[in-house]
């Protein structure tokens, strides 16, 4: 069955200025990345729609969605609003498509969950704002998308549906919306003490599964944890669909975290969750660096198609990475394989004792 790519336009508008972290290209470069290397057909493309307001507020809280309007409407709040929703507030800056690139996502994101209604699977790497809360902004998440798709397999009678977060911060708006909720399974596998420092414990009986692992998590480390836990709770559950958040900030490159997996672990994952559930829905997440996430996201595109990862990048491909901005840094002087590999080269290592303890 042909896989269909969901993404927009709307990502190549520079929307946060440096040193604000999301100031990179992102989901937009992957998309460029994976047209370069020749895997992306016009025919498996679909540009997104915006989510409307009603689809929104299955959802998120009217007002607050009023109030991302007129975000973007005036390019600012009433302070009493503001410190209300946190628009404006927490680096959830006010920009030019506040509210209309969340709507986008969104949009992509309930698209993605309508076409594999039936079965099969999606790819939308522009949704993945697992920060988002229904009546506030959140961790540069202004609208959940993956609750939306969510909320949309349940409106379409699909039951059991299974949540799988790799993004270096915990999932805790999809975890909160939720968390009553047995049949909806979250999984966050995420670093330890870092913002938003929730997801510090599992409460199985409510399918919840947070894994805060530490620092130099490595690829040796992901692999026995899927293996030994992940996979399964994810059989045992065995979900209708699934939503696998690969980000790109638990990297060893990104600079927003001090967990350091190689991309061939992301894509490992995805490869050991892929048949556990007739639907799936691949989406994004976080992730910081732009070479480090377009080259995880173009290889989660040739996993789900089956195309075997190249040795070394064409020049077309490497070509779309050089003409890439990186405001950090480490954007000065940066190593070969940010533009001449999509493969990283493998971080394995030891299973500490902080990650065995998850299931010994
Ligand atoms: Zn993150």
């Amino acid at each position: 069955m042909s896989i269909c790519f969901i993404g927009s336009e709307i990502y190549r508008l520079p929307v946060f200025q440096p040193p604000h972290p999301l100031a990179v290209p992102r989901a937009m470069l992957a998309h460029d990345l994976c047209r370069a290397l020749g895997w992306l057909a016009d025919s498996q493309y679909i540009e997104a729609t915006a989510a409307t307001l009603a689809e929104l507020a299955r959802f998120h809280a009217t007002d607050y969605l009023v109030a991302l309007q007129t975000a973007e409407a005036q390019q600012s709040l009433p302070p009493d609003v503001s410190a209300r929703t946190r628009i404006g507030k927490d680096a959830n800056e006010i920009h030019p498509a506040v509210f209309r690139r969340p709507a986008i996502s969104a949009g992509s994101a309930l698209q993605a969950a309508s076409l594999v209604a039936a079965g099969g699977a999606v790819y939308a790497p522009g949704a993945g704002n697992h920060h988002g809360m229904p009546d506030r902004a959140n961790g540069f998440c202004f609208v959940n998308d993956i609750a939306l798709a969510i909320l949309r397999w349940r409106d379409l009678g699909i039951r059991r549906i299974a949540y799988l977060d790799l993004d270096a911060h915990h999932g805790d708006g999809v975890e909160a919306a939720f968390a009553s909720d047995a049949d909806i399974l979250t999984i966050s596998v995420h670093e330890a003490g870092r913002w938003p420092r929730t997801g510090t414990a599992s409460v199985p009986a409510n399918s919840i599964w947070n894994f805060p692992v530490p620092p130099g998590f490595n690829d040796t480390e992901l692999r026995a944890l899927m293996t030994s836990k992940v996979l399964p709770v994810l059989r045992n559950f065995a979900p209708d669909a699934l939503i696998f958040l690969p980000g790109a900030d638990a990297l060893q490159d990104d600079p927003m975290s001090r967990l350091a997996l190689s991309n061939n672990a992301i894509w490992e994952a995805l490869a050991a969750v892929r048949g556990l559930a007739p639907r799936l829905a691949v989406l994004g997440g976080g992730g910081y660096n732009p070479f480090t996430l377009a080259r995880c996201w173009a290889g989660i595109w040739a996993i789900l198609n089956d195309i075997p990862v190249p040795e070394a990048l064409p020049q077309a491909a490497q070509s779309v990475l050089r003409g890439a901005a990186y405001f950090r840094s480490a954007g000065r002087n940066p190593p070969p394989h940010w533009f001449e590999q999509l493969r990283d080269a493998p971080a394995e290592g030891a299973v500490r004792d902080e990650v065995k303890g998850f299931w010994a």
